[in-house]
């Protein structure tokens, strides 16, 4: 294990290297074009870490484009899958300090669209992955990095991925905190069509389903009284009102500031009698769920959240919302659903939903006790497993969790501008990752 640690610090360089070049593919979602179900750049993205890998001496495969696995193959039939992703969010270069696909490292951080989420930690696990490799580690299990290409979007990729390749044994996924997330939160992600806005009248926001929107704007033939962050124009007898927001992750959106929120409390005061614009106004801009009625809570998760991430007129004038709400462990998504609908008005209609059930594993597992022991004896310190209300890919499949990339007092970036990855954090959370590897598949 010295020799492996000694290894992975001396290519360090290299691991940085190779983590700006996938930063500088933009993956985000794109088109879809042969061998590329997700665009064309994640495509790029893949085969090049798959060649990479190739090059360290793994083994690959490449699922149809959806996703590639690299392994290092053990003595026995286990697997341990890693399981992490190389598509990212959109981002708009205009509110970033460094252009998101650019790679470039400032003040001791790589800045970039996934340099946290997921990039990094995944090129961490792959450079552990070959010291242990260069250092003559023979494993009982087989390691298998899996790097899929559609987490970000609806999880298609490990969909697709797991009618051709089998469950790993057990997995974890740098994904998500450290030191272990055992329990996530259910996702239910629906649109809901909320009716008709007043004559005259529209609203626009969002791109993702799960990201707080940083950017609203409404046009309205009468003029409206402005609240919060929100500028006035006047053009053609039309006034326009944007609102500025902070964007975070949909499944916390208290750490952001929704752009939409003030937009529909003008609304609402300037046309008390529309009944679409009380109920969003009045009903779903509360980001616990009261307001809505659909609030819940239990002692293994905590709160539900709710957020609302987009805002649309569809072709028929109607206005159509699309809502990420997080709801804690004890409950499923049929509850959920049927929550929703008993308490939203009758006028609004439920058009789908991307629903996944939470995940929980049992802390005395050996797993979770296995990535707890690394965690606390590397880090000195005696904590316990933790819950968060984001999806990661720990849910795809059985006996998984989430163990990293962020430690509990760094500033969170994912999903924001100016993600980056402070460089010191990169090489503590590679040898974490390095002794879990060596700890989970030595016998
Ligand atoms: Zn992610």
């Amino acid at each position: 294990m010295n020799k492996a640690r000694e290894l992975l610090l001396q290519n360090f360089d290299q691991m940085v290297s190779v983590l700006q070049k996938t930063i500088c593919f933009n993956t985000e979602k794109g088109e879809p074009a042969e061998g590329a179900p997700f665009g064309v750049e994640i495509k790029k993205c893949l085969d090049y870490v798959l060649q990479v890998s190739k090059d360290m001496g793994f083994e690959t495969v490449n699922c149809d484009g959806y996703a590639g696995h690299v392994d290092f193959v053990g003595t026995s039939k286990n697997v341990l899958g890693i399981l992490g992703h190389l598509d990212v969010v959109p981002s708009k270069a205009e509110e970033w300090l460094y252009p998101p696909y650019g790679g470039e490292i400032h003040d001791g951080k790589l800045f970039g669209r996934g340099t946290m989420d997921d990039k990094g930690p995944m090129i961490a696990c792959l450079f552990a992955t070959k010291a242990l490799k260069d250092a003559g580690f023979e494993p009982a299990s087989t390691i298998r990095l899996i790097f899929g290409c559609d987490e970000e979007s609806g999880m298609e990729c490990m969909r697709h991925y797991f009618t051709k390749m089998p469950y790993p044994n057990v997995a974890f996924s740098p994904d998500g905190d450290f030191p272990v997330i055992n329990r996530e939160k259910g996702i239910f992600q629906f649109a809901l069509d909320c009716g008709k806005l007043p004559e005259g009248v529209t609203i626009h926001a969002g791109e993702r389903a799960n990201v707080v929107p940083s950017l609203c704007t409404v046009t309205s033939k009468k003029q409206l009284q402005v609240v919060g962050n929100v500028t006035e124009s006047f053009a053609n007898g039309v006034y326009t009102y944007t609102s500025l927001g902070k964007s975070a992750h949909g499944s916390t959106p208290n750490e952001g500031v929704n752009a939409i929120h003030p937009l529909l409390q003008m609304l609402a005061n300037a046309y008390p009698e529309n009944a679409t614009l009380a109920f969003l106004a009045n009903k779903c801009c509360d980001t616990s769920g009261t307001a809505w009625g659909i609030n819940l809570w239990d002692c293994e998760s905590g709160n539900l959240t709710c957020s609302l991430d987009i805002i649309r007129t569809s072709e028929n004038g109607d206005i159509i919302i699309t809502v990420d709400i997080r709801f804690p462990v004890s409950y499923t998504c049929e509850h959920m659903q049927s929550l929703i609908e008993q308490n939203s008005p009758s006028f609004c209609k439920l058009l789908g939903a991307h629903a996944s059930e939470p995940l929980f594993v049992a802390s005395d597992t050996y797993l979770v006790t296995t990535l707890m022991d690394v965690y606390n004896t590397a880090m000195n310190v005696n904590v316990s497993p933790i819950a968060i209300g984001g999806g990661t890919y720990s849910r795809c499949l059985p006996n998984c969790v989430a163990f990293g990339p962020l430690f509990p007092d760094e500033e969170q970036t994912i999903h924001m501008p100016n993600e980056c990855i402070d460089l010191e954090s990169l090489k503590k959370m590679a040898l974490l990752y390095l002794e879990a590897i060596y700890r989970l598949t030595k016998d």
